[in-house]
């Protein structure tokens, strides 16, 4: 694509953005317009949406740039109070905003724990900010040694749990662990996209005892609602002040503060747990049948709404699964994930459907067949 640009412009923009690759998001890759056919199990998204009303008696006024009713729902719904909590575009854009609030471009650095969720990187090479990387031990458990040697050398320290694409948790004893280690250095960002699936996990109460612990929300996973793109930064109150300084003046829309407050109300926590209950059984039996299967290893765990697997044939396997119209992500690009596959845990009628193709295309017969046609 830029080496079709025109060389003024190449100029114009940027330099640490001529070498620099946009985020492969699912929808990227595939465009939900472009088959309404097709069953999406790529980008961990819930199977179906809830019903909400919409009020647009206000819809001619800026909104709050933090919806008083939102940070009250969320407040309500984590214990903590309203100045713990930044209402954001998604978690996506609460990586951005500590980048921007915490690093000096073209000198401070982040810490991540690859394999990991890929925007933490891509944000920082975004504002020109560099990546120092730990990379989980063998078994996906942190480097601890490892991530104590860059205490001075980066301003915020990324950890995912539970961590996508592995599944893994971290100990809360590792987190308060590295907390202190990095104690008025660095920021601990902790991203908690999808504690909804393991609420055990939840670190929030660590708020009040760490100064540098930030959590990271979003409604996009458990809440099924990642088409409105809300998400929450959970931090001290201090911070919060920081980040205010560098979010966009409205970042919520009206709209999605209505729908927000509708999903984090008494019954829209209901249907959210009911939700999580079904999908945390999808996938236990999802994951049960796919370790049956000779020529595929489960990795990881199965902490979030997602199983990840590896398997000699995966290249020629997510081919055929894109054939019949079932798309699920490749990791394979990942550090220590060569020739894994991620699947998201859809609704009873897509998982069965998908397990029934997997095992078709593993089956002896189908090997001779795709044999014969080489
Ligand atoms: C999906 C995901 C996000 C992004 O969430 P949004 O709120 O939709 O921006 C952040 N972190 C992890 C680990 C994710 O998997």
């Amino acid at each position: 694509m830029s080496s079709n640009n025109s060389k003024w412009l190449s100029q114009l923009s940027c330099e640490h953005l001529t070498s620099l690759k946009p985020y492969e998001s699912a929808r990227r890759l595939f465009s939900a317009s472009s088959g309404q056919q097709r069953t999406w199990l790529n980008a961990n998204e819930a199977p179906e949406s809830s019903e909400y009303t919409l009020d647009s008696a206000l819809l001619n006024r800026y909104p709050d740039c933090q919806p008083e009713s939102v940070l009250n729902d969320y407040a309500r719904y984590t214990g903590l109070n309203n100045q713990q909590i930044t209402i954001t575009r998604g978690a996506d854009e609460g990586i951005e905003l500590l980048i921007r609030a915490f690093c000096e471009s073209n000198k401070d650095a982040v810490l991540i724990c690859p394999p990991t969720y890929g925007m933490y990187a891509i944000s920082a090479q975004t504002f020109n900010v560099d990546v120092e990387q730990v990379v989980l031990n063998q078994d996906f458990s942190l480097n601890i040694d490892e991530i104590k040697t860059y205490i001075g050398k980066v301003k915020l320290v990324f950890l995912c749990s539970p961590n996508n694409p592995t599944g893994t948790q971290i100990p809360a004893e590792q987190i308060k662990q590295i907390c202190q280690m990095y104690a008025e250095q660095a920021l601990v960002v902790l991203d908690e996209a999808y504690i909804e699936f393991s609420s055990e996990l939840a670190q929030q109460h660590l708020l009040s005892k760490y100064s540098n612990l930030v959590i990271l929300r979003t409604l996009s996973k458990g809440f099924a609602l990642a088409g409105i793109r809300c998400g929450f930064v959970l931090s001290s109150a201090e911070i919060k002040q920081i980040l205010l300084k560098v979010i966009a003046p409205y970042p919520i829309a009206d709209p999605v503060a209505q729908i927000a407050s509708q999903a984090l109300s008494e019954e829209g926590l209901n249907i959210m747990s009911n939700r999580v209950t079904q999908l945390n059984k999808a996938l236990a039996k999802l994951s049960a049948e796919l370790n049956k299967i000779e020529q595929i290893e489960l990795v990881g765990a199965c902490c979030g709404n997602f199983v990840l697997f590896r398997s000699p044939k995966n290249k020629e396997l997510m081919q055929y699964l894109i054939e019949q119209q079932f798309l699920i992500r490749d990791q394979s690009k990942q550090v220590m994930l060569d020739d894994c596959l991620r699947i998201t845990i859809g609704n009873e009628k897509q998982n069965q459907q998908l397990l029934d193709l997997i095992v078709a295309f593993m089956s002896p017969q189908k090997q001779l067949q795709q044999e014969a046609k080489l």
